[in-house]
């Protein structure tokens, strides 16, 4: 795939201005930024990351667009979505048991004409492998390959672009929070980073700070970039789309008391490590921190049910 994608000309983002008491009694300014509201379907972060494999499709007619996801994949929903809205052939390569087809992030991707193929966890894990991708060929014909969560090193790039939808805001940004999964999004924000705002990484995984490092530099290498600094990775302490009875009461109180609506999978935890990082005492007062809201909603129906029966097993502080 071509790296020299034009620039991404995007709606500007909305900054949601958080009033916690959290906030006023540490004097800092915390915005979400609303990435989410790009657009009602493609979700956040995967309108950036799709649109370099949608421009390469569109220049290849006829052949579809393969990738991969587990049952509640943002990026296969989204996918899906774009697919259809730009007439593009789709396949959704899905870990895991069929019987998941009838979820409602898989309903409506069926609904927008992806294909869905379910491989085991045991195949879902040779998703990178020569091999396993030629054996796809062989079952599926000619398609246009895309790694899951859309993390290409185009995709890298034009995650850079994020940037020029934020500078929309009279406010400068001290510090920007972003959630990770594969560290794509992560790794194009830093490189193409203001040298006056800072990124913080949240892990959406069990993982910690030197293997995100690993996955942001192997991001940097694939896109042609070199050593970016100006950011911090914070360690990963759940394991993937896992909620703690925290979390879970975070999640109900911020959406019932503040009108912050988070995912569960990715924003809840950057919101989480943030305000523990402002509780700690880590930004002077007067300092703007924002958290960047990826997208992910879709998501929500598959956890809403868990949420509110966790939420009441939490009797701790809250750290609001
Ligand atoms: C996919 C996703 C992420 C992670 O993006 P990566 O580029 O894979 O790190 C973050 N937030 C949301 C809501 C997502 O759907």
């Amino acid at each position: 795939m071509s790296l020299v994608n034009p620039p991404i000309v995007s709606p500007p983002i909305r900054y949601q201005a958080v009033s916690l008491p959290l906030c006023h009694n540490f004097g800092i300014q915390l915005s979400i930024l609303r990435l989410d509201e790009t657009h009602p379907h493609i979700s956040g972060n995967k309108w950036y990351k799709l649109q370099p494999a949608l421009a390469e499709a569109r220049r290849h007619p006829g052949r579809p667009i393969l990738s991969f996801g587990g049952a509640f994949s943002n990026h296969i929903h989204a996918l899906a979505y774009a697919g259809q809205e730009s007439g593009i052939a789709t396949i959704g390569v899905i870990r895991g048991e069929a019987t998941s087809a009838s979820n409602p992030t898989l309903q409506d991707a069926q609904r927008w004409g992806m294909r869905l193929v379910f491989v085991s966890r045991k195949d879902y894990a040779r998703r990178y492998d020569p091999i396993f991708i030629d054996t796809l060929h062989q079952t599926l014909g000619d398609f246009q390959w895309v790694p899951e969560g859309g993390s290409s090193a185009a995709a890298i790039q034009s995650c850079g672009d994020i940037w020029s939808a934020l500078s929309a805001s009279d406010v400068p940004l001290d510090y920007l929070f972003c959630a990770a999964g594969t560290g794509a999004t992560a790794a194009g924000l830093i490189a193409a980073r203001p040298a006056s705002v800072k990124v913080f990484v949240v892990p959406a995984l069990k993982i910690s700070v030197a293997e995100v490092e690993s996955m942001l530099q192997a991001h940097w290498a694939a896109a042609g970039f070199l050593q970016p600094d100006g950011y911090q990775v914070l360690p990963g302490c759940l394991p993937y789309a896992r909620l703690s009875p925290e979390l879970a009461a975070l999640w109900w109180q911020l959406s019932a008391c503040y009108g912050v609506d988070l995912d569960p999978v990715y924003t809840l935890r950057v919101f989480h490590q943030l305000s523990r990082l402002i509780l700690q005492r880590r930004f002077k007062p007067g300092t703007h921190v924002a958290l960047l809201h990826t997208g992910g909603m879709q998501g929500l129906r598959g956890h809403a049910d868990r949420l509110r029966r966790m939420a009441p097993a939490f009797y701790g502080p809250l750290p609001l």
